[in-house]
């Protein structure tokens, strides 16, 4: 019978100790499952999460698999103690509320909701493009990615996708590599970051690359913080270069309350929330996934340490 132990945090431990119960009961599992553990030779899985106490995996010699509830692993792939086999976070809700939060800030933007404060004012001569005349890029065709693209494509957007290797999508013009950047942002009126943080693409969205977009683009961030360069996206707002953007991700979270993003008129923050976790269908990727490490099948949704995502 494998020994589990749930790393995640006390805060988390309440909201799944049920959960996984349920969901290794459905699966067929028998397991013990404890918060903490004095024997940590006896593990064969550990479930994570970024803000676990739990930073040394070296005494865990028996451990078959570490298993993140959350979809980044960006704050702990590169632990040197962490040699385990490692598996993030993919389940259909947090896709489901990834695409609804996309969407939603998409229409909001595209619908210029700026255009009409309340003010009494009845600006009724405005004629707002149509979805298809408004071109869209996606950084980042993952399952989020991916997701979001498709459904925003299903809303008549012209929808560009970006990624690290070649990909070919439904309905979706495809670039990768640095020429495919570069083609991805000259049409982008709405930029929507869907990349994990690596090496790679912190401050992708840089000076340089911020000045390559449509003038007046939106950016929709709800990938990771540092995926942007803030101050050249400040700089960038207050030239007009950039219209304005939704952000929901920060290099500090919560962001504190004097970071000028609070108080800009041409900036949305929300709070880290388009697509947290949910405990019921989050337990069930972490049940199959013991399921397939105790079969000696291989894990769901591995994470690649040399990519870094
Ligand atoms: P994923 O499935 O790993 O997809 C990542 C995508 O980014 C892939 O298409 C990948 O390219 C592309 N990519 C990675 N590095 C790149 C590079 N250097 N250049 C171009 N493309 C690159 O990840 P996901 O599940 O879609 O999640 C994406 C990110 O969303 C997560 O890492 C996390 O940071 C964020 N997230 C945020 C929230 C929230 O609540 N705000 C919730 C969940 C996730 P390939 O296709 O070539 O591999």
């Amino acid at each position: 019978m494998p020994k589990i132990l749930f790393a995640a945090g006390p805060a988390l431990w309440a909201d799944y100790r049920a959960a996984l119960a349920a969901a290794f009961a459905e699966a067929g599992i028998k397991a013990t499952i404890t918060p903490e553990t004095t024997t940590p030779a006896e593990i064969d899985y550990i479930i994570y999460a970024p803000a676990s106490p739990l930073t040394d995996f070296t005494a865990f010699t028996r451990c078959k698999a570490v298993l993140n509830l959350w979809a980044g692993v960006e704050k702990f792939v590169h632990n040197p103690t962490l040699t385990q086999p490692l598996a993030r976070m993919v389940n259909p809700e947090l896709t489901e509320s990834m695409v609804e939060y996309v969407v939603g800030h998409t229409l909001r933007h595209h619908l210029q909701m700026a255009d009409y404060p309340q003010d009494g004012v009845w600006r009724n001569h405005l004629l707002p493009p149509l979805a298809r005349e408004r071109p869209v890029t996606v950084l980042g065709l993952g399952a989020l990615g991916q997701a979001a693209a498709r459904a925003l494509a299903q809303l008549n957007f012209p929808v560009t996708g970006w990624s690290r290797t070649p990909r070919t999508l439904p309905g979706i013009s495809c670039l990768s590599g640095d020429t495919g950047l570069g083609q991805a942002l000259a049409t982008a009126q709405i930029l929507i970051l869907l990349l994990p943080l690596t090496a790679d693409t912190t401050n992708l969205m840089n000076a340089d690359r911020l000045t390559r977009l449509p003038r007046g683009a939106v950016i929709l961030n709800p990938g990771r913080g540092a995926l942007i360069d803030d101050d050249a996206l400040l700089a960038a707002l207050a030239t007009g270069q950039i219209g304005q953007a939704t952000l929901d991700v920060f290099r500090t979270e919560p962001l504190p309350p004097d970071h000028p993003y609070w108080a800009h008129p041409n900036v949305t923050v929300t709070p880290h929330i388009a697509a947290d976790t949910r405990p019921a269908s989050a337990a069930r990727v972490i049940a199959e996934n013991i399921r397939r490490g105790e079969a000696g099948a291989p894990l769901l949704y591995p994470v690649d340490r040399a990519r870094g995502y």
